[in-house]
């Protein structure tokens, strides 16, 4: 008899966006014509940009062609592709060799894949608020969790301390769903622990394109890294790629675990799980990392940026504390007098006819908070801005 794998019973039932889809559906089927603006979305909204359309378009006529046809890919991404990855992270001064770059079909398959690398007895630290998928990644892994709570008093972006003990670290800068984002010293205090400690940071930096103050886009600014760091990013929020998939993840070759090489294990196991990323959407990848892509994406970037700025400015004048926005594409604020994130939630809905995303469902510490995601139609977020300012 097939024995499961029993930890799937140990996962808690996801109720925050069935919840939240269930309070909408019913709202509007009672009052239909109600315009519902939805700040919930933790997808993008706009399109892709012209010159990645042209590029997937010269993709899918080159294999049309016996000469530029390309059948498997390599497993760990083109090279066309990992030389330009390369050369973006060069622009910031951080010099990668191109086999230091594996091609992935996005942050959230590689966040779960890569646990691959470590055996079941390490346990993993998850800062929270966080994705609950970084928690249940590792339940399902059978793993011990260190829940590292954070709050208003640490700015939601805590420290390590001596005290903790974890082999797999997660830090997500800039944060979902808080928006905070690490200073050069913050980071460094991270890098310097996990060495300390040899453990292996997962850094997630799926929303390093929307940085706009001095801090680090890339784990690998900082020094000690590479001896103790995987970043994992993608191209879902920086370009639109949430539904035509594709991301990155940097594995140093100094990253060595009882003489191990992590980055050596890595290929072997994508050697052994894929057969690579599509020829198409590898030449449409590479277009963002042209002159012309950053340009193009960056005009799509501050649409969601001025969705930020007014939705900062209503909750500015009604005096409600808020962090992110910023450099991150979501607005965590706390709900005002004292209500829980749910009853927030309810009082939006019903009375404003926003949608935006419990606290709660981040983890234990995120109840009393509330997420607005800026991906919203901007019309519609200058007239929740104008509803919310009703509050007062
Ligand atoms: C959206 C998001 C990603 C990107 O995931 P993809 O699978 O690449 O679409 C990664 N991490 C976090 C925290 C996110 O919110």
């Amino acid at each position: 008899m097939l024995v499961p794998n029993k930890n799937y019973a140990d996962l808690k039932d996801s109720y925050l966006f069935f919840n939240i889809s269930g309070k909408v559906k019913e709202y509007s089927e009672k009052h239909p014509d109600d315009h519902i603006l939805r700040l919930g979305i933790g997808d993008v909204s706009l399109p892709l940009c012209d010159t990645v359309i042209e590029s997937l378009h010269k993709g899918v006529d080159d294999q049309s062609v016996k000469e530029r046809f390309h059948g498997y890919m390599p497993e760990v991404g083109a090279d066309f592709l990992r030389e330009k990855i390369k050369a973006y992270y060069g622009k910031r001064n951080v010099v990668l060799d191109a086999d230091e770059v594996f091609v992935s079909s996005g942050a959230s398959d590689e966040l779960g894949d890569i646990l691959d690398l470590f055996d079941r007895s390490n346990s993993a630290l998850v800062i929270e608020p966080a994705d609950p998928a970084y928690v249940d990644a590792n339940i399902i892994a059978g793993r011990k969790i260190v829940h590292l709570e954070s709050g208003r008093a640490d700015n939601f972006l805590p420290m390590p301390d001596e005290k903790l003990s974890a082999d797999i670290l997660y830090i997500c800068s800039p944060n979902n769903p808080t928006g905070a984002v690490y200073t050069k010293e913050g980071l460094k205090a991270w890098v310097d622990y996990a060495n300390r400690h040899g453990s292996v940071i997962l850094f997630d930096a799926a929303y390093e394109a929307f940085i706009e103050e001095d801090r680090p886009h890339s784990i690998f600014e900082i020094e000690g890294a590479r001896t103790c760091a995987i970043e994992i990013c993608s191209l879902s929020k920086t370009a639109g790629f949430t539904g035509t998939r594709l991301g990155y993840t940097v594995i140093p070759k100094d990253l060595v675990r009882e003489g191990m090489s992590l980055n050596k294990m890595w290929v072997r196991n994508r050697t052994t799980k894929t057969n690579g990323v599509s020829y198409i959407i590898q030449r449409g990848g590479e277009a963002v990392f042209t002159d012309e892509g950053q340009k193009q994406i960056k005009e799509n970037i501050k649409v969601y940026k001025d969705n930020a700025k007014v939705l900062m400015k209503a909750l500015d004048e009604i005096g409600i504390w808020y962090c992110g926005g910023k450099n991150a594409p979501y607005i965590w604020l706390e709900c005002p007098d004292k209500m829980g994130s749910w009853e927030f939630f309810d009082l939006l809905l019903n009375k404003l006819q926003i949608v935006g995303t419990p606290g709660e469902g981040f983890g234990k510490c995120g109840e009393g908070f509330f997420r607005f995601s800026t991906f919203g139609d901007p019309a519609d977020t200058i007239e929740a801005a104008r509803r919310l300012k009703t509050l007062l």
